[in-house]
């Protein structure tokens, strides 16, 4: 067993002979497989302005192909000339850390409550992301090894029943009018890449428009304070447990610092998917998973603490580190059913119709207490 784990620690090494790489695969075929995956598994990087001022079909379909390819091999992609401008991303980080600057008592004035809402500011530890769906063993991780981060979620905020929670104008001013113009671009970006992915997939560009039209996204601000390492590298800790996302799409807007790791489907191992300036990345959920009839993949990835700057002999702090991230829906009362391009006789659904609010709700709910 060790030898076959070091001969696959040398067969990703980049400087790996030919001679070893075909020994390895004549002596471990299943070992070649995880090789040849790993070697190919890169989050691809998109250009998708060609995508946006397109004026022809075909035009189109071309960076529709490469967005799907990405979401069906990776689940993840890097996406720039996305139209969203860095000064409007970097104003937006700007509002969330004087947010997270204030007192603790300000900030606990609007707290999150209730999974249904969603909404509000998330002490450090209350969430702890994970793939169990037992409350029980999701409430006996909490308190071994609680995220070591804060979080604000801010929802549509016309919503009838659940109201968002904004901090006083005298507090925070401009947050709420700079998240609300946020929520909007986002969605807006949401709309033109599910355009993308429905032409990949063979069905008409509109096909999801009035499926995901009314904004049932959560914009979440995160913030991951600098924290003794000795404290960081408990057992079970990191800066964001593996999980996966619920929803159709996530947008995320990685700051310089990064830390966000993306499992390698095939060979379970976690590779970095370090920030590119001007880039959003962008990954596919559970639901658009399901959706596709797993034609497209949901990926596991998780956010480690970067390097440690030494303060003693004994401990390091870790630097503090924010993102955004923009967590899109389809409409709650949408109902998810496999796509008709993602059925065929080999390949049946597998899942049985459920609407988003059924899966989301379901899903938070086991996740917050
Ligand atoms: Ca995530």
């Amino acid at each position: 067993m060790s030898t076959l784990k070091s001969l696959s620690a040398l067969c990703r090494a980049p400087a790996l002979t030919r001679d070893l790489r075909s020994l390895a695969r004549r002596k471990y075929s299943t070992l070649a497989e995880d090789v040849r995956s790993d070697s190919t598994f890169r989050i691809p990087l998109i250009d998708f302005s060609a995508f946006r001022t397109a004026t022809s079909l075909s035009e189109k379909r071309r960076i529709a192909d490469d967005i799907v390819n990405g979401f069906k091999e990776v689940g993840f992609v890097y996406l720039t000339g996305h139209g969203i401008a860095g000064d409007t991303i970097d104003n937006v980080y700007k509002k969330s850390a004087s947010f997270f600057s204030l007192p603790s008592e300000i900030k606990e004035q609007v707290p999150w409550d209730d999974p249904r809402a969603n909404r509000g500011y998330v002490k450090v530890g209350r969430e702890r992301v994970t793939q169990s769906s037992d409350a029980a063993e999701i409430a006996a991780l909490r308190a071994k090894a609680p995220d070591t981060k804060e979080s604000m979620e801010i929802g549509r905020d016309w919503d009838p029943v659940w109201k968002n929670k904004w901090p006083k104008e005298s507090d925070a001013p401009g947050f709420k009018q700079t998240m609300l113009q946020f929520f909007q671009t986002c969605h807006e970006l949401h709309t033109v890449v599910m355009r993308s992915i429905a032409l990949g997939l063979d069905l008409d560009e509109a096909f999801f428009d009035r499926k995901i039209d009314q904004q049932y996204h959560n914009l979440r601000l995160l913030s991951y304070p600098s924290i003794r390492t000795k404290l960081l590298s408990k057992e079970g800790q990191a800066r964001a447990g593996a999980h996966s996302d619920y929803g159709t799409l996530t947008l995320l807007f990685q700051d310089s610092v990064g830390g966000l790791e993306v499992q390698n489907p095939h060979t379970k191992q976690y590779q970095p998917a370090p920030p590119i300036p001007g880039s959003i990345v962008i990954n596919a959920g559970d639901l658009l998973a399901r959706w596709s009839n797993d034609v497209l993949r949901s990926t596991l990835h998780r956010v480690v603490a970067p390097p440690a700057r030494k303060v003693s002999d004994t401990e390091g702090i870790t630097p503090a580190r924010q993102s955004i991230a923009f967590f899109c829906n389809p409409n709650f009362d949408a109902a998810i059913e496999s796509l008709p391009t993602c059925v065929s006789a080999t390949n049946p659904s597998k899942y049985t119709s459920v609407t988003t609010e059924e899966y989301i709700v379901g899903r938070l709910e086991a996740t917050y207490t």
